[in-house]
C-alpha cells in the first residue's frame, strides 16, 4: 500500500490548492500569455496523484516525474526541476524535511531553473517567488533559532509573487505583450508561492 507520509500529504495539499486556484491562474495567463497555465498545473498534479496512488511513489517524486515527463508549456519542465530538488530533500520516512535540506533544494531548484530558462529576479517569472523563498530559507538555516522558517519562506514567496504585478516581463510569453502585462501578477510565481504555503501548512 502507498505510504501516507508527510511527502504525500504535501502532494495532496498542493493538489487541493491547485484545484481551487486553477481557473484564476488560467485567467491571469489569458491576460499575458496563452491561457493554459492553470490546465498545465492542474494536469500535472492530477497525474502525480495518480502515479502516487498506483505505484506508491512519494509525493514530491511523483510531482517531479509527472511534470518532467508529461506537462507541456514552459512551466512543466521548470516546475519539474523544482519538484526534483524538493524530492531529494524529503526524508525517506516521510517526515518533515530539515530547513537546511529545504534551503538546499530551493537554491538548487532556482539554479536549475535559471540554467534552463535564463530568468533572473525581476524578469517577472516564477523565479520572483522562488528566489526570495530560497533566500529566506538560507537565512533561517543560518539563524540561531528560527521561529517559523517555512511560514517566513512562504511569506517571502508571496511578497515576491505579488510584486511581479508591477514588473514588465522579460521572459516567456508574457514578454510579448509589453506594458499590457503591467498590473498582472505572474501566474507561475503565484503557483510557486502557493507551493511554499503548502509546505508551511503541512510541516509547520
Ligand atoms: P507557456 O508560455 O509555454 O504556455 P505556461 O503557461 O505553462 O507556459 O507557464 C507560464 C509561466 O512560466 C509564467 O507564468 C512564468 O512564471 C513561467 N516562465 C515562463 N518563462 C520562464 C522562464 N524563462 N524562466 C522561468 N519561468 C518562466
Ligand atoms: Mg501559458
Ligand atoms: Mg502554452
Amino acid at each position: 500500500t502507498p505510504r501516507q507520509g508527510g511527502d504525500r500529504a504535501l502532494l495532496d495539499r498542493y493538489a487541493l490548492t491547485v484545484t481551487q486556484v486553477r481557473d484564476n491562474l488560467t485567467k491571469l495567463d489569458q491576460l499575458v500569455g496563452d491561457g493554459d497555465f492553470g490546465d498545465n498545473l492542474a494536469g500535472g498534479v492530477r497525474r502525480a496523484v495518480k502515479l502516487a496512488d498506483e505505484t506508491g511513489t512519494d509525493g514530491t517524486a511523483a510531482l517531479a516525474e509527472a511534470f518532467l515527463n508529461d506537462v507541456g508549456g514552459t512551466s512543466g519542465p521548470l516546475f519539474g526541476l523544482l519538484f526534483q530538488h524538493l524530492a531529494a530533500a524529503s526524508p525517506a520516512d516521510g517526515g518533515a524535511p530539515t530547513v537546511a535540506a529545504l534551503a538546499e533544494a530551493a537554491a538548487a531548484g532556482h539554479a536549475a531553473i535559471h540554467r534552463v530558462g535564463g530568468a533572473v529576479p525581476g524578469d517577472c517569472t516564477l523565479v520572483d517567488a522562488l528566489a526570495p523563498a530560497a533566500e529566506s530559507l538560507a537565512a533561517s538555516r543560518d539563524a540561531d533559532a528560527p521561529e517559523a522558517p517555512l511560514t517566513e519562506a512562504a511569506q517571502a514567496a508571496i511578497r515576491g509573487a505579488l510584486a511581479t504585478a508591477s514588473l514588465r516581463p522579460r521572459r516567456g510569453r508574457a514578454s510579448y505583450v509589453g506594458d499590457h502585462a503591467l498590473g498582472v501578477p505572474d501566474p507561475g510565481a503565484l503557483a510557486v508561492a502557493l507551493l511554499f504555503m503548502a509546505l508551511a501548512d503541512i510541516h509547520e
